[in-house]
């Protein structure tokens, strides 16, 4: 896999560096995940779903299984993760119900604000809108068009954005890459970058042929573990943070 690479960057000793790759200008098109990547969502998503499995299980769980139970697949949606969680607590639990009591921490209730009013953004529009003057952006989220319009109707940098792709828009979520898919079109995918924090979202882009770049705090639980499942996955740079991208974008 190397039609999207420049030359190898070679360090002071002429040897091959351990970064030695460096995407280049092929890369025109920039994909980008939500959460985790654009928005900040420990205590929004995270600590919606914590209070879901605590308030429908009774158990006390902590972020720290959260992040066990992120890192597999198919739990990029959070409703699917925390009915899966409960019923492994002993408390049989469908995708509707465990939906339905997320989404009264998440929106809140008439007696209680949501989760959803502490959302932070990792990115400042100012940055989007400096690769926008070299890259047409796009998203592939996991969230549905209810949530993604709360947070950026009112963006500054949203006219930037090409193409939206949310859970709404596609038969089949992430880590299926119909979204990718639909982004591209017939455009090689190979001149596009995908750029995503969780195990379903490099799946996602190894399946649609899309080079890939993964967002994963050295702070993170297991990140060993995980960066090297990033790897194992063809994800071809571990990102401490999003705005970290500009390094590996040529000209920004
Ligand atoms: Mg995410």
């Amino acid at each position: 896999m190397h039609w999207y690479f420049g030359e190898p960057l070679k360090n002071r000793t002429g040897k091959l560096s351990q970064h030695r790759m460096k995407p280049t200008r092929y890369i025109r098109i920039l994909i980008f995940d939500v959460d985790g990547v654009l928005i900040d969502v420990r205590e929004t998503f995270w600590r919606s779903a914590v209070q879901t499995v605590r308030h429908l299980s009774g158990r006390k769980v902590t972020f720290r299984e959260l992040q066990q139970w992120k890192s597999r697949p198919g739990y990029n949606d959070d409703w699917q993760m925390t009915a899966d969680w409960v019923t492994q607590l002993g408390r049989p639990t469908t995708y509707e119900e465990a939906r339905a009591a997320f989404n009264q921490f998440y929106w809140g209730t008439k007696d209680r604000p949501g989760n959803v009013r502490k959302e932070k953004w990792n990115v400042s529009a100012k940055q989007i809108s400096r690769w926008a003057g070299s890259y047409e952006l796009n998203i592939f989220t996991g969230r549905n068009r209810r949530e993604f319009d709360y947070t950026f109707a009112g963006w500054p940098a949203r006219r930037h954005l090409r193409t939206v792709i949310t859970m709404d828009d596609v038969e089949r979520k992430k880590p299926f890459p119909d979204g990718l898919l639909k982004i591209l079109g017939k455009r090689d995918p190979a001149g596009a970058l995908y750029v995503g924090d969780n195990v379903d979202d490099a799946m996602a882009a190894q399946a649609a042929g899309v080079p890939f770049f993964a967002i994963l705090p050295r702070s993170a639980f297991r990140y060993r573990e995980r960066a090297e499942r990033f790897r194992s996955l063809g994800a071809l740079k571990i990102l401490e943070r999003t705005a970290g991208l500009s390094r590996w974008l040529p000209g920004r």
